[in-house]
């Protein structure tokens, strides 16, 4: 199959079906180039996933292709951990399949509203 476009959706995308509606999901937060939804399978009180709407494989694609949309999706975490009232909390981007990830649209993990151990496993 040729290379898709740089951020252009993907049928196949379980986040790009979040965006596009097909798949329903828990928002909490949502911009023009963000979304941010909870966990399916939450590793902690707070589990929410920021994605950008755009798609892009993973966060190193995503800074690559477009270092400002990249920043929105950080900016975003910390606007998911104000809402959600956190002091403490991880940020995480699993980035390749020997690191855990599954889904192949970027996304940050905020985790937090427990107490959480380093080095992570
Ligand atoms: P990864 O392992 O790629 O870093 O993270 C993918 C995350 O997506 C996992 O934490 C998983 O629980 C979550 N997830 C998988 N399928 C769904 C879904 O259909 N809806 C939501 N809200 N989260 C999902
Ligand atoms: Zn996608």
């Amino acid at each position: 199959m040729a290379e898709e476009k740089a951020g252009t959706p993907q049928e196949d995308c379980l986040f790009c079906g979040i965006v596009a509606g097909r798949i329903p999901a828990t928002l909490v937060r949502e911009t023009e180039t963000t979304l941010a939804f909870r966990d399916i399978n939450p590793q902690a009180p707070t589990h929410v996933l920021v994605i950008p709407k755009a798609h892009h494989e993973d966060a190193a694609a995503l800074a690559a292709a477009d270092p400002a949309l990249a920043a929105d999706v950080l900016c975003e975490t910390q606007a998911v951990a104000d809402d959600e009232k956190l002091e403490s909390y991880r940020i995480v981007f699993n980035t390749g399949s020997g690191a855990g990830q599954t889904v192949f649209h970027a996304h940050a993990h905020v985790i937090g509203g427990r107490g959480l151990q380093w080095p992570p496993g």
